[in-house]
């Protein structure tokens, strides 16, 4: 069975061959790899090459940068079916699915390859007499980026075409989950002509992040996962001194108004809560029905849930995988029964579903789409990030009240208003508490040129992540003041302090 190494300095590294965790195929519930897990040893060799790497990689033009960024984007493009296949076989999620992801993260390469526009720094000519004013950005060094199971590739890709572009070295540490991703990325990189150690992977679990939270070589750790470690990451690594970014969790809700059309709604609400199995940090995973619209929402939702095509990634007309882990069905499972016995109404019952024309997969980490009404905000399938394909419709009169629902839930990552009315769409955007909104679009996922990022438990810190929010995390500025004195200007250094002239 093949065990996933570290890649450090453009080579796959051992490290302790004792220490390894299982990979499974989620479809099967086999196990298919295992994975090293690394520790402080293995970090200390990533940094040590990554920060000799600094050295010259930081000294390369940003045209040498950006050109090894387009021959990366176009081998993604090349190997887009064959990491799809292996995202899907570690995740559960269907290689269009997986396909979709590569090509968002894709999306980040294509910001980087014209990162020189966006380095441009500003002038300010005669700010005083015979004096100028320039600013420009520099890489900060050995950088960090610690990332969840759900989007091997894309998450990943948020963080280090952008490091790399601006001139950083990078540590990846992906999820122990699905580790195959990163190790795929590295070998693109490196036949795009990337130095060795300008790119690094560490795999492991909290040990490694512990060990990137205090190395006194790394300057900034960008992290994306559940709030509660985003939370001890930001801690820990604003302790140490880093610049850290760290996204958390969500509770998404799509708000339906009457005057929507409730098929098309019922459409996308059905995509954003059931695709990836609901492991989307995007995911739909509250139905907020307003009014009238509520009875008729419900019925075209159930017979949506019902419909979905669940079943391996890799067979053709699946809509919908396993979970990534046994246990997280059970957590799953568990929860709609808590649901019921706490008084929703369970519409649509997913559990204990059994994907019969795949014999193969009888041992896999299925569950069906579930469709909760009449949950409360004092419920736990409301209060909770369930992460699966779990929609909990809760009912109210008016948008106002959608909008107070909305503020007072402590996650803020996306949310999404169905109306025809533009006039309740801009209240709506204007009015809640959320980092990225859609209108009619249920899953508004920023383009790369925007920055991502949620409000309160979905953020912890300041930063978000790609876009300009990118460039400005992995870089820090420098204002320089410049005379050019003639002969006869020599003599004018005052003891008061320098004010313009
Ligand atoms: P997770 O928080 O369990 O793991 C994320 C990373 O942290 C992994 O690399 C993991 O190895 C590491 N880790 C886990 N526990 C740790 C601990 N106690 N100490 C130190 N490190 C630890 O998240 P996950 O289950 O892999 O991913 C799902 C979560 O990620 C969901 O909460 C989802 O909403 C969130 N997510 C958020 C975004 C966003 O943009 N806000 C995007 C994707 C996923």
């Amino acid at each position: 069975m093949k065990t996933i190494q570290h890649w450090i300095d453009g080579a796959a590294h051992g490290g302790a061959a004792s220490r390894t965790t299982p990979v499974f195929n989620p479809a099967t519930g086999e196990e298919r790899a295992r994975v090293a897990l690394g520790g402080s040893a293995e970090v200390d060799a990533a940094v040590a090459a990554a920060s000799r790497a600094f050295e010259t990689w930081s000294e390369t033009s940003v045209s040498r940068r950006t050109q090894v960024m387009f021959a990366f984007r176009q081998l993604l493009v090349e190997h887009e079916e064959e990491l799809g296949r292996l995202i899907s076989a570690e995740h559960g999620k269907t290689i269009d699915d997986a396909r979709g992801e590569i090509v968002r993260g894709r999306e980040v390469v294509e910001f980087a390859c014209g990162l020189g526009d966006v380095l441009k720094g500003s002038f300010s000519d005669q700010v005083s007499n015979g004096v100028d004013v320039h600013d420009f950005r520099q890489p900060l060094g050995v950088v960090a980026g610690i990332t969840p199971f759900n989007f091997p590739a894309m998450v990943p890709l948020w963080m280090h075409p952008i490091a790399l572009a601006t001139g950083n070295t990078f540590l990846l540490k992906p999820s122990e989950r699905d580790p195959s991703a990163a190790e795929f990325v590295a070998g693109l990189y490196r036949r795009a002509g990337l130095p060795d150690g300008v790119f690094n992977v560490v795999h492991g679990g909290k040990e490694a992040v512990d060990a990137i939270l205090t190395h006194p070589g790394i300057e900034a750790v960008s992290f994306v996962g559940s709030t509660p470690v985003a939370r001890y990451v930001h801690e820990s690594a604003t302790r140490a001194g880093k610049r850290v970014q760290a996204l958390g969790g969500a509770k998404n809700h799509a708000v339906v108004l009457p005057d929507a059309d409730l098929e098309f709604a019922a459409n996308h609400l059905t995509a954003g809560a059931y695709g990836s199995a609901g492991e989307r940090c995007m995911a739909v995973s509250v139905a907020v029905a307003v009014g009238a619209a509520a009875d008729g929402l419900v019925e075209v939702l159930a017979r949506k849930a019902r419909e979905v095509k669940v079943g391996p990634g890799d067979a053709p007309g699946t809509e919908m995988g396993p979970l990534v882990t046994r246990d997280a069905r059970e957590r799953v499972e568990n929860a709609v029964g808590t649901a019921a016995a706490q008084g929703a109404t369970v519409v649509v019952d997913g559990r204990g579903l059994k994907v019969d024309d795949h014999p193969e997969c009888a041992d896999g980490f299925f569950t069906g789409p579930s469709l909760l009404d009449h949950v409360t905000p004092e419920m736990d399938a409301y209060k909770e990030e369930l992460f699966g394909p779990v929609l909990a419709v809760v009912r109210v009169d008016t948008l106002d009240e959608a909008i107070a629902l909305i503020n007072a839930n402590p996650y803020g990552n996306g949310t999404a208003l169905f109306t025809a009315s533009g006039e309740a769409a801009r209240r709506f955007q204007r009015r809640v508490k959320v980092g990225m909104i859609g209108v009619n679009v249920p899953v508004p996922v920023p383009m790369s040129y925007y920055s991502f990022g949620g409000w309160k438990d979905s953020l912890i810190g300041d930063s978000p992540i790609h876009g300009p929010e990118g460039v400005r995390f992995y870089t820090r500025p420098k204002v320089v003041t410049t005379r050019w004195p003639r002969p006869a200007q020599q003599a004018d250094a005052g003891f008061t302090f320098p004010t313009s002239s």
